[in-house]
């Protein structure tokens, strides 16, 4: 998702008595330590497939009845419960392969009893029969039309609070939604749209089907009594703005982003992984959120705001392009490719994040491209002086946390240094190689190090281990002083690096000025401190350290 809104209503996480006992087994440690975040990933059971059922009432502020069928598969070599993740909506009903069964409720839990032990490979079906109004996850609200509407907003696990589930990004599975929504309303969810039944006044019967297996927190549906404005341009995909009346005139204009997109993404890294896009204005917490081939924007998207940059291309506010972009480019990295845990979001977030700045050098232009990037570099040094850690972090316990400058402008950052050091055509084919290795599955940060490496013939480790297990960046201050000789200059040059804890290793091209002409030279750096002799033509005027912005640093006058 696109962070550029503040989170304000932070939500208590799903797993309380887990967190309570991380939080005492922290006290009780030794300062220094932190307590590793507990994750549930996929264990006894895996899900396949939810098909899921709901009527909403007509006043589109309740679920008036729900059905999830859940189909799964047992990992356990003996399996007597399964253990669902799903809120505080009563339930009806619950059965296994048709048959009633018991369950027990636990906070945010729901365990459905097996009156047969299953064994390794059994396929299960459950049906929970539910309804009410959820707490969170499927958001009831009114549009900008004043009009009232129902959008899903999941990320990162509230999607329990509306459909039974295994909720953590893990669990991959397909999704069918069959949703009966008062006559007047518009209905969209992720997937191939499959038929609308009219029944006069009583509820319209719409379905769609996603056949892609997709995380759990993108599974969404959004009703409103908006317009669908299907794009009248060429597409790789069928792509749609799901908007309300006031937005309809400008949305062709604002999603202008969005076919360019499409097509740049499925040229740069492989085919579009869905059925169709829809660009959805409605609810969520986020600038925009990336659930698979249903994107939902906030509603403000195309509210005007006093300093808006402007695109070259698109004549519309840079913000608008950078977070259609952004969400596009989810589709690929996120959803297809999915982050293993929630150490590895930076697969997800960083991706979308340079992958947005790509499109910005295509379309715009080199210069806003590094714009761009030295907005990212700014607003990650800022984040830095309040938390100095790894993008890869085991540690903290609030999820909403995580959607932090170390996961967007570092993670893209951290891409744009490795597309650096081993140039455009292994990047992009280790790239093309990762995401075909993971597509309609999960990744971890280590299968795309093994990507890289294979494509450029590189060891990759110790950049991995500095920039992504590591925490920080360098700065540089570089001192040079030069002999004059016959045959021209001898110069001394020593790269001193000011930060707190290790060195950083990467190669740091240096720009001299001889006799009005730039030369490169490199040093490599083996600890903090460097020191190297140079021979050049003559004594430099001037020396530049990464004129190409190559490296995330910050560079600090001698004093
Ligand atoms: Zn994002």
């Amino acid at each position: 998702m696109h962070n550029s809104i503040t989170l304000k209503s932070l939500r208590v996480s799903r797993r309380s008595l887990a967190l309570l006992a991380a939080i005492l087994c922290l006290l009780s440690l030794p300062s220094g330590l932190a307590a590793q975040r507990r994750e549930r990933v996929v264990d006894s059971w895996r899900p396949i497939h939810y098909d899921v059922a709901l009527t909403l009432n007509d006043q589109l502020n309740e679920i008036s009845a729900a059905r999830t069928e859940i189909t799964l598969e047992v990992l356990a070599a003996n399996l007597t419960k399964v253990d669902l993740d799903f809120g505080e909506m009563p339930i009806d009903a619950v059965t296994v392969s048709g048959s009633p069964a018991r369950f027990e409720r636990r906070p945010d839990m729901l365990d459905i009893i097996l009156a047969r032990t299953a064994r390794r490979g059994d396929k299960l079906s459950l049906t929970i029969t539910y309804h009410g109004r959820p707490k969170d996850g499927l958001i009831f609200a009114k549009d900008r039309d004043g009009k009232p509407s129902a959008t899903g907003d999941n990320w990162p696990n509230r999607v329990h609070q509306w459909i039974p589930c295994f909720d953590h990004p893990s669990a991959k599975a397909t999704v069918t939604f069959t949703v009966a929504a008062p006559p007047r309303e518009l209905v969209v969810a992720n997937g191939k749209f499959v038929t609308m039944t009219r029944n006069g006044n009583a509820p319209t019967l719409w379905k769609f089907d996603e056949t892609k297996p997709i995380p759990a927190y993108c599974m969404v549906i959004a009703v409103s009594e908006g317009v669908k404005i299907d794009a009248n341009e060429p597409t790789v995909t069928p792509l749609a703005y799901y908007v309300p009346q006031k937005d309809a005139a400008y949305a062709p204009k604002g999603f202008a982003p969005a076919a360019p997109a499409l097509a740049f993404f499925s040229q740069t890294v492989a085919p579009y992984p869905y059925e169709k896009l829809a660009l959805i204005i409605g609810t969520t917490r986020f600038g925009g959120m990336e659930n698979s081939s249903a994107i939902v924007f906030a509603s403000t998207l195309f509210e005007p705001r006093g300093n808006d940059k402007m695109s070259q291309r698109f004549g519309i506010p840079m913000r608008i392009e950078d977070v259609v972009a952004h969400e596009i480019a989810h589709q690929w990295f996120g959803d297809s490719v999915t982050e293993s845990t929630w150490a590895d979001l930076w697969l997800s977030e960083g991706f979308a994040t340079y992958f947005a700045g790509l499109f910005i050098e295509k379309h715009e232009s080199e210069e806003a491209f590094r714009e761009y990037m030295g907005g990212a570099a700014t607003r990650y040094f800022n984040y830095e002086q309040q938390r100095n850690a790894p993008i890869h972090d085991t540690e903290t316990q609030n999820l909403m946390k995580l959607l932090n400058a170390n996961n967007y402008e570092k993670g893209a950052w951290v891409l744009h240094m490795l597309r650096k050091r081993i140039g455009d055509e292994a990047f992009f084919k280790g790239l093309r190689d990762y995401y075909k290795a993971h597509r309609d599955a999960n990744a971890t940060t280590e299968d795309l190090r093994g990507a890289l490496e294979k494509s450029s013939g590189k060891n990759l480790k110790e950049f991995f281990a500095r920039w992504i297990y590591g925490a920080g960046h360098p700065r540089y201050q570089l001192e040079w002083g030069s002999t004059e000789r016959r045959a021209g200059a001898s110069l001394t040059v020593e790269l001193k690096q000011l930060q707190d804890g290790e060195a950083f290793l990467d190669p740091v091209p240096i720009e001299f000025t001889v006799n009005g002409q730039k030369k490169i030279e490199t040093i490599y750096p083996k600890g903090k401190l460097t020191r190297v002799s140079i021979r050049l033509d003559a004594s430099p005027t001037s020396a530049v350290i990464d004129p190409d912005g190559t490296l995330l640093k910050e560079v600090v006058a001698r004093p």
